[in-house]
């Protein structure tokens, strides 16, 4: 039998989250227009800000990534909650524009769909968010498309 570490952890106390931040870059997680930038401000009503909450106090510190079996297994390919939770942020913010473009760079058999629901991830958290729901929520608006 293997005994290893959970993923990322290289020693006690001493994570390597190159992986997780290229997963974190590689979902562009920065609000996307088509449209020319406003002069000012990009407005959003109070209930579109609403839909934020529960996604933008993610401190990004992996701890879901690392419970979550599925990501385990297969941390080179699938994104792990943490990175998916910031995917879906950016897909329901009503100033972003790529929402179809976010969920299309997800329609393949690993980036998301080896989630399996086990919620390990929304246990885990520290901040009491949901990592699981946000997934089921990408999951959601990907088969209605
Ligand atoms: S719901 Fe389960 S499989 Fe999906 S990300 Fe969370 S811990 Fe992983
Ligand atoms: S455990 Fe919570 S705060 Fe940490 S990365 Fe995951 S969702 Fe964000």
């Amino acid at each position: 039998m293997t005994i290893s570490s959970l993923a990322h952890v290289v020693k006690d106390l001493i994570p390597d989250l190159t992986e997780f931040y290229a997963q974190y870059k590689s979902i562009e997680p920065f609000l996307k227009q088509k449209t020319p930038a406003p002069e000012r401000e990009n407005l959003q009503t109070i209930e579109d800000r609403k839909k934020l909450d529960g996604l933008y106090e993610c401190i990004l510190c992996a701890c879901c990534s690392t419970s979550c079996p599925s990501y385990w297994w297969n941390s080179d390919q699938y994104l792990g909650p943490a990175v998916l939770m910031q995917a879906y942020r950016w897909m329901i913010d009503s100033r972003d524009q790529f929402g179809p473009e976010r969920r299309q760079a997800l329609q393949n058999p690993f980036s998301l769909y080896r989630c399996h629901t086990i919620m390990n991830c929304t246990k885990t958290c520290p901040k009491g968010l949901n990592p699981g729901l946000a997934i089921a929520e990408i999951k959601k608006a990907m088969a209605l498309e």
